[in-house]
């Protein structure tokens, strides 16, 4: 007995961005393993769309994992699953090196709706997650890397639930006031598991503030604005898209209380801060992660002028990177229709609230056709670097 326990494969969550619900051993090689979803602030809308674990097992051995308890509610419809057939998850032996699950080392059961993981260990402790994730510490790590550069301001715009930083940073390459030139302002992880979207503003990042002679052009023409980790405590605490007293920070904008949700608040406070002292924003983009691709804006309430400024942003985007969408860009819902308090987005806020054209992009983190297979980091890397040179282009063809 004493043998078989010591064999047994074991689970881990007690890191930065872990998260797994009850795990139930079936054998030594066998464990089944809820997946912990999240509610929001009326028990509603379960979302179960993150994990990241450890497994310390034998080198040489095959585990099994079923992840189970995936139903999940979406905008109030039950049903929802978040992880299904199409899910591919992450593995890594080091953390860096990411890989992820082939197609014959997965497996969807229709009747237990559960996702069956199969994996030979190379080696006795390995790290398996949803996507690839993209933590605080990692986002710390690139801001020391950049520290001093002359192009990068980070100013804390506020702080989180739980007192940690929210960050805006500006990228600008020319002493002209920021006022003069045209404002692109983006902003990634409201939903704390979407860590593909800071893959990119890595990316993107990484590229604005490189000796690059378009980087170089870009920054001098245009300023970015990006808010890059709106939901630090749940990246930290391995959350899904609530914070931490259950408010979905891509919705209550139109409810913002600065007690529950000090997100928002400061993050509403700055743009319309920059906007109402003289400054402008002539693009707004809110990065998610999905299933699949799409863009999303106020189409019917902004008229021609945005439905065209949506299209073009699609068409340059799908032309330019990695992005695929069989149909063009989505109306979000007219603010008039949103019957309910508290489901307002931050892009039909602004869009309502300033006139600013703002818009929602979705990044599938399943099988690209376009790439023909999934993302990897480098991947959501580039299309970083793509986006920003596909919204200067934008704003050079459209006029002011
Ligand atoms: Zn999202």
């Amino acid at each position: 007995m004493l043998a078989l326990l010591l064999l047994a494969a074991s689970i881990s969550t007690n890191f930065e961005g872990g998260s797994l619900d009850q795990v139930e051993v079936l054998s030594p090689t066998h464990l089944r393993c809820g997946v912990k979803g999240e509610v929001d602030q009326d028990q509603r809308n379960r979302q179960a769309s993150w994990f990241y674990f450890r497994l310390d097992s034998a080198a040489g051995r095959q585990v099994i994992i079923d992840l189970v308890n995936l139903p999940g509610e979406y905008d109030y419809r039950p049903g929802n699953l978040d992880i299904n057939e199409h899910t591919r998850p992450v593995y890594s032996y080091d953390r860096k090196n990411w890989k992820h699950f082939a197609d014959d080392e997965v497996e969807w059961n229709y009747q237990e709706v559960s996702l069956r993981l199969r994996l030979r260990l190379v080696r006795n402790r390995v790290w398996i997650a949803r996507i690839v994730p993209y933590l605080e510490s990692d986002f710390n790590s690139l801001m020391c890397e950049m520290h001093g550069n002359p192009y990068l301001r980070r100013e804390v715009i506020g702080k989180s639930l739980q007192g940690r930083d929210l960050l805006l940073l500006t990228v600008a390459g020319s002493r002209a006031p920021e006022n003069s030139r045209k404002v692109i302002w983006l902003m990634a992880r409201q939903h704390a598991w979407e860590a593909g979207t800071s893959w990119v503003i890595d990316g993107a990042l990484r590229y604005l503030l490189s000796p690059d002679l378009q980087a170089i052009r870009l920054r001098s023409a245009y300023v970015f604005k990006m808010l890059p980790m709106c939901d630090p405590d749940g990246v930290v605490g391995g959350g899904v898209r609530y914070n931490p007293h259950g408010y979905d920070l891509n919705r209550n904008w139109d409810a913002i209380d600065a007690r529950l949700m000090p997100e928002i608040f400061a993050e509403h406070r700055a743009m319309l801060g920059w906007v109402d002292t003289g400054n402008r924003i002539d693009f707004f983009l809110t990065l998610h992660n999905t299933n699949a691709d799409y863009i999303e804006g106020p189409l019917s309430e902004g008229g021609a002028p945005l439905r065209q400024l949506g299209e073009r942003f699609a068409r340059l985007l799908s032309d330019r990177t990695s992005f695929y969408s069989a149909s063009g860009p989505r109306d979000s819902l007219p603010a008039a229709l949103l019957i309910t308090k508290g489901r307002m987005t931050v892009d039909q806020s602004l869009f309502r609230e300033r006139k600013i054209p703002a818009f929602l992009l979705e990044l599938g983190v399943e099988y690209n056709p376009r790439l023909k297979r999934l993302r990897t980091v480098d991947d959501w890397s580039d299309f970083g670097r793509a986006l920003v040179e596909v919204l200067g282009e934008l704003q050079e063809i459209t006029d002011d």
